[in-house]
């Protein structure tokens, strides 16, 4: 069918993208704690209302962080003309902290040549008006259309998505029943489409010790030594064994196309004095040290697998020291998640990049997991990607910023893909 009149229906609205953007950003919904998640949802709702949407706004009682506070709130929109598929954009409407290095305002939407600046601006306001206007647009331009359109604007995606995407799985808004295509524009660039995520495990690891005076440590047991061990262990032994598992995911960028592990936090002894305090520690041997382990899995693996490699180094180390004992408590884990090439969202977004930008799109993996994951296991809906604009690495930086012209591309891009799917 004859693009034109969609792509000049995106093009005449470049002013009102620019101006959407710049509102969007001007609210800081800054996470944590979980700043002005209700006056977002507003506004978006009244925006959506005014176009013919219908609104819910749900706040995920009893979520983690959720408070009368701090609420947890969400909107969903919902626009149905007869029968047919529904096509779902979700974005997050959180954004992280500030940080330090910023010479814009950070809250100020500052439009400067091409570039929008402030925090969310590519992670991912700019996405999310990008979704509105791509939407306005095709219902203007394509009068006779069936189906449903969705546009949510979701909770906490920064700290786990608990309180958004997850609590709206849990309650149906993602089931296959209800929604058949799912984009979620996260800033992964407007020619790029992202089949998914990596997995996730992380945990507590815990050496255990006996205390005595620091003069005479013959006498107690130093679990920062048996640590030093465990540690020894994992360069000698575990990091060579990943760094030989590779994944065919297209992850970007490449250094993480195989297994990862970081080491977030160790602490062993006596606690860290408060700021302020000028005294001398007290001498003790430890008699606790912890280390949190986030480590990254790939599609090729099993999560049982990577946990009885980390058990495999313990009890190697347990094996040569005498004393030694660890606890292992899991904290959060993630199954990678990776959308097939010829699912119908895929394809339709494949084909529209190309019809925009005339180039053929790149298929990438993220590196670390993002709200797909909820939609995924709890909506068990796999027709589902992230595509939206921005780069990703100016994501969580120091005068975050998102191009004009790429959000007009990428909105042309979704409202392409809403003329293919509806
Ligand atoms: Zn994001």
């Amino acid at each position: 069918m004859f693009n034109g009149p969609i792509l000049a229906a995106v093009d005449a609205r470049r002013q009102d993208l620019i101006g959407l953007t710049q509102d969007l950003i001007r609210i800081p919904t800054l996470n944590p704690p979980g700043r002005m998640y209700r006056e977002v949802c507003d506004y978006l709702a009244a925006r959506l209302m005014a176009q013919g949407f219908a609104v819910e706004m749900i706040r995920a009682f009893g979520a983690p962080g959720d408070s009368d506070s701090y609420p947890r709130w969400n909107m969903v929109a919902r626009l149905e003309r007869g029968r047919g598929d529904c096509v779902h954009f979700n974005s997050h409407h959180d954004v992280v902290e500030v940080g330090h290095g910023w010479t814009r305002d950070p809250f100020g939407g500052e439009l400067d040549g091409d570039r929008i600046y402030g925090r969310g601006a590519c992670d991912m306001k700019g996405g999310l008006a990008a979704s509105v206007i791509a939407a306005e647009a095709f219902v203007a331009a394509r009068p006779d259309w069936q189906g449903a359109i969705e546009i949510s604007a979701t909770a906490d995606e920064e700290s786990g998505g608990y309180g958004g995407v997850a609590y709206l799985a849990e309650r149906g808004y993602f089931s296959p029943d209800r929604v058949q295509h799912v984009i979620i524009p996260e800033p992964l660039h407007k020619d790029r489409i992202c089949l998914g995520h990596r997995g996730v495990w992380w945990a507590e690891i815990e050496t255990h010790g006996r205390i005595a005076h620091g003069s005479m440590p013959f006498l107690g047991d130093s679990a920062i030594r048996h640590m030093g061990a465990v540690l020894a262990e994992i360069e000698e032994r575990l990091y060579p064994l990943l760094a030989t598992k590779h994944t065919a995911m297209p992850v970007v960028p490449e250094g993480a196309r195989q297994s990862t592990l970081n080491i977030n936090s160790i602490h062993g002894g006596e606690a860290e004095p408060e700021a302020g305090y000028t005294g001398l520690p007290a001498p003790c041997v430890a008699d606790r040290c912890r280390i949190i382990i986030d480590r990254r899995f790939l599609i090729e693996e099993d999560l049982t697998t990577v946990k009885a490699e980390m058990v495999t180094v313990l009890e190697r180390v347990k094996a040569e020291r005498p004393g030694f004992s660890y606890e292992i408590r899991d904290l959060f884990e993630v199954h990678p998640v990776m959308a097939d090439r010829k699912a119908p969202v895929v394809r339709s977004t494949a084909e529209a990049i190309e019809r925009v930008l005339a180039r053929t799109a790149d298929y990438v993996v993220s590196p670390g997991t993002y709200d797909q994951k909820h939609i995924d296991r709890i909506g068990r809906l796999k027709n589902c990607i992230a595509y939206g604009p921005g780069l990703l690495h100016l994501a969580h930086q120091p005068d975050e910023w998102v191009g004009v012209q790429d959000m007009i591309d990428s909105a042309k891009v979704m409202a392409l893909v809403l003329d293919d799917l509806l």
